[in-house]
């Protein structure tokens, strides 16, 4: 991610943060990490730490998690080896703290596709490269998970996002917090409190058939009442949206998201540039612009644009846009 204030609700709220790490100060522990990793080399780990409000929040215990990389061995059928983070492959106990949000790419984000976090910097936009479809790209999130899989997950669900997530949707209060050893099982509670059913998702289909975790609710057990956030705006909610999703796709390849920059926004920052990992957003003119052939919908210019200047159209504005030839 890029540099975000918690007021934007896409971070992990600075509040969370500081309220474990005081309360595994009490155990003494020998050591505490709280560790953060950027989306793109081209950010300052420091000021995003900052800005987010993590450095305060982790009382001392702040450090750039890809400051250290070790390369692993992955059971992966799109790579062999992967560099990840010394830090968190050598921790003797992981908890990962995602936040409550929706992803116009893999629907949900929550505590599997957090963990893609122990992959440095700009490492992770690359790795959209190798894959062509929101499953296989699901596939490799799952093949990263496993490499170290967390030992406690707490979901920071105070206020959440829905919509147009990850970066770009709008806020929701949802004042819960959620916890669990079980990343799968959480992120399943998650898209049913989100209205979603978890066998829809892709992230979650890849994860059961790996046997890592129950995805049907009603076979979780769960402390609490579990219930659907009244409202609760997804990615693709409406019955257009997955028609032209299932459909549309086979017919004319015209459903592929490209990202339209919104010039009252755009401070041609260049960050989008920077981190596309195929080259596909250049300056044309003044402003960046998305070209439609090389982009691969991966929307990592969506978050790491600091201004919200990136627009992710509908499914109509997308195809109205390529008949428009942008
Ligand atoms: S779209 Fe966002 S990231 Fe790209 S140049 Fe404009 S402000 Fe910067
Ligand atoms: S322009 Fe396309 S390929 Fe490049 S970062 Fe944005 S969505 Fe990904």
């Amino acid at each position: 991610m890029g540099p975000f204030p918690p007021e934007r609700g896409v971070t992990t709220d600075p509040r969370v943060i500081l309220a474990i790490v005081q309360e595994l100060k009490k155990y003494k522990p020998k050591e505490i990490i709280v560790g953060d990793n950027s989306g793109s080399i081209h950010f300052d780990p420091l000021k995003i730490a900052k800005i987010t409000g993590i450095l305060d929040a982790s009382d001392g215990c702040y450090s750039n998690i890809a400051r250290e990389v070790l390369k692993v061995k992955v059971e992966s059928k799109f790579i062999d080896e992967l560099f990840i983070s010394r830090i968190v492959k050598e921790a003797d106990y992981i908890i990962n703290v995602p936040k409550f949000k929706t992803h116009m790419l893999t629907t949900i984000t929550g505590a599997i596709k957090n963990m893609f976090g122990i992959i440095p910097g700009g490492k992770k936009a690359q790795l959209h490269t190798l894959n062509r479809s929101t499953y296989e790209f699901a596939e490799l999130l799952v093949d990263i998970y496993q490499i170290r899989i967390p030992d406690l997950n707490i979901m920071d669900a105070i206020i959440g996002m829905e919509g147009a997530g990850p970066t770009n949707g709008k806020t929701k209060i949802i004042n819960k917090m959620i916890s669990s050893d079980n990343a799968i099982s959480l992120d399943s509670v998650m898209a049913v409190m989100m209205g979603l059913k978890p066998d829809t998702i892709e992230l979650l289909q890849v994860a059961k058939d790996r046997n890592l975790g129950e995805i049907d609710a009603s076979n979780i057990s769960i402390d609490g009442e579990l219930k659907v956030i009244s409202g609760f705006k997804t990615p693709h909610n409406g019955l257009l949206q997955k028609i032209a999703k299932a459909v549309v796709p086979h017919v004319f390849n015209f459903n592929k998201v490209i990202p339209v920059i919104d010039h009252n926004k755009c401070k041609i920052c260049k960050k989008c540039i920077e981190v596309c990992p195929v080259s596909a957003m250049n300056l044309k003119g003044k402003y960046p612009e998305a070209d439609r052939k090389r982009c691969i919908s991966c929307f990592c210019c969506d978050e790491h644009c600091p201004y919200g200047a990136i627009i992710l159209p509908s499914w109509q504005q997308n195809i109205f846009n390529r008949l428009k030839g942008k």
